[in-house]
Parts: C-alpha cells; sequence; structure tokens
C-alpha cells in the first residue's frame, strides 16, 4: 500500500500534542481554509508517495518520541493507509494524535460508508479536528490554530456516545485530561 506524504517524518515535535512528538505529514487538502498555515500540501498530486512498509520502517527506528502525530494536509483523504500506520504505532508502544479539516460527527458519517474512516477513528487517540478559521485564530490555544477546533478524546467519545473534549487549564494554558466538556452527537 501507499502513502502521498509531503515530506521525510518530522521528530522531536512539541507543538503538535502532548509530549515530544514525531508528525508524519500527509499530503493533499481540499478544505481550502482561509489563511492555511501549509498550502504546500494541498495538491493531491504534491509530495511523494511512498509504500508504507517504508514508513513503518522508518517509525520503527524513532528514539525518544512519546508519540505520533498525522498532520498534512488532510490524514482523513488516505484513511487506508493512515489506519495501517496508526496501528502499527499503537503496536510500537506510542499513542496517535491526528489533525483534521473535517469535523468529527462528519468523519462518523462517512465512516458508515468508508469502512477504513472507522478504522483510522479507531486507532487514534487525540483527534484535534474542524477547519482552521481566521477570525478565530489563538496564539494562546495550545494545540491548536483556531478555536473552533476540538481536542477530541476519540476512544471515550466512541465509547459515550458524545463528543468528550479535553479542556485547557485558563492557568497553566495547558490541557488536563481528567477534564471533560462534553456535547451529544448530532
Ligand atoms: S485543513 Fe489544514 S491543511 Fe487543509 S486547508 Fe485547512 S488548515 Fe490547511
Amino acid at each position: 500500500m501507499k502513502i502521498r506524504l509531503a515530506s521525510d517524518i518530522q521528530t522531536d515535535s512539541i507543538v503538535d500534542g502532548t509530549g515530544i512528538r514525531a508528525v508524519v505529514w500527509t499530503q493533499g487538502c481540499s478544505h481550502n481554509c482561509s489563511g492555511c498555515h501549509n498550502p504546500s500540501t494541498h495538491d493531491f498530486n504534491g509530495g511523494d508517495e511512498v509504500d508504507i512498509e517504508d514508513v513503518k520502517e522508518r517509525l520503527s527506528e524513532l528514539e525518544a518520541q512519546d508519540g505520533v502525530t498525522f498532520s498534512g494536509g488532510d490524514p482523513f483523504f488516505q484513511p487506508e493507509a493512515c489506519a495501517e500506520l496508526a496501528k502499527y504505532i499503537h503496536g510500537l508502544g506510542m499513542n496517535v494524535w491526528c489533525y483534521t479539516g473535517f469535523l468529527f460527527e462528519d468523519l462518523l458519517k462517512a465512516s458508515n460508508k468508508k469502512r477504513a474512516i472507522r478504522e483510522f477513528l479507531d486507532n487514534i487517540d487525540i483527534l484535534v479536528d474542524g477547519p482552521f478559521i481566521i477570525s478565530k485564530k489563538s496564539y494562546s490555544a495550545k494545540f491548536r490554530g483556531s478555536t473552533n477546533q476540538r481536542i477530541i478524546d476519540v476512544k471515550k467519545s466512541l465509547e459515550e456516545g458524545y463528543v468528550i473534549e479535553a479542556l485547557q487549564d485558563e492557568e497553566e494554558q495547558d490541557y488536563n485530561f481528567g477534564r471533560y466538556r462534553e456535547k451529544v452527537f448530532i
């Protein structure tokens, strides 16, 4: 199986989720958010198409990373390959974050027709969802570009049938994964 990537795997990121993280930059996105930080990742024919076995080998060589984050681009345009990689990352003992321009509820609906979307969701620990909205841009909202984006505990949300978000501690400006805001699925 192949995956189209925007660049090599990045390591030692502290801005793409908790801890020290590697980042898989996927290529391809059609959300066209105004003010997108990464327009070179939009072209579905851009970047490089690589074999996921080669990506797995690279992931297995990572050292001192707490987890791996899928970003882009939008990883949900390549759910089959990302699901397989996310499973492999869990097998290596690392957690998985993913950024997407889609809403969690819309991904769940789409997963009824496309099984790979559900398989990918089942292998994500934290999903940061929704488009970047420039009027809601915030420098203090850690791990997200605009305040409309939600930091969702995917496993808890799927178990409980609610969107369960982690709340940012206003004083420490950090996330406390023991506190959640809940919303009912539409
Ligand atoms: S979803 Fe992300 S990569 Fe895609 S246009 Fe929006 S900000 Fe850019």
